[in-house]
């Protein structure tokens, strides 16, 4: 029951992603590219004191990346780097199949719809993906796992 209800959610932020848009004058961005699905997504951010005034992004992939590129987008916005970097870890163990402590899932509330991707690990990419240009989109340097660039 609950398995259904997250994958209507995932399916309507796919369907209607939230936040889908370039931001002209965006103060970072960065593309992503996950070869092993084709998915593709352009971050759009505007940092203000080192805080996420507005997020979007551009991009096709499937409904997957959509759906946690429009939930990150929700999630992200007002908070610092510092937050958004500790959010995507917590997000990646829970997409990775790692428990997340009752205590630790701050943040994640909607971003739970995706975590029937641990069942999938070729879809893992596909969630994680918007996270990794996000996560250069601000400059973080312990981001060694991104997709970009790697070899199909
Ligand atoms: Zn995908």
């Amino acid at each position: 029951m609950l398995d259904d209800l997250y994958q209507d959610l995932m399916l309507e932020h796919a369907k209607q992603p939230r936040n889908f848009r370039r931001i002209a004058d965006a103060s970072a961005d960065a593309e992503g590219f996950n070869p092993l699905c084709g998915d593709r997504v352009h971050v759009y951010m505007t940092l203000s004191d080192g805080r996420i005034d507005d997020i979007a992004f551009e991009g096709s992939g499937c409904a997957i990346s959509t759906a946690s590129a429009s939930m990150m987008t929700e999630a992200l916005e007002g908070r610092t780097r510092e937050e958004a970097q500790a959010l995507f870890r917590r997000f990646r163990r829970m997409v990775s199949g790692e428990d997340v402590e009752p205590a630790d899932q701050e943040g994640l509330d909607e971003l739970r719809a995706l975590a029937g991707v641990r069942r999938f690990p070729m879809r893992v990419k596909c969630a994680t993906l918007p996270w990794h240009a996000m996560l250069s989109a601000i400059g973080d340097g312990e981001d060694d796992q991104s997709v970009k660039g790697e070899p199909a």
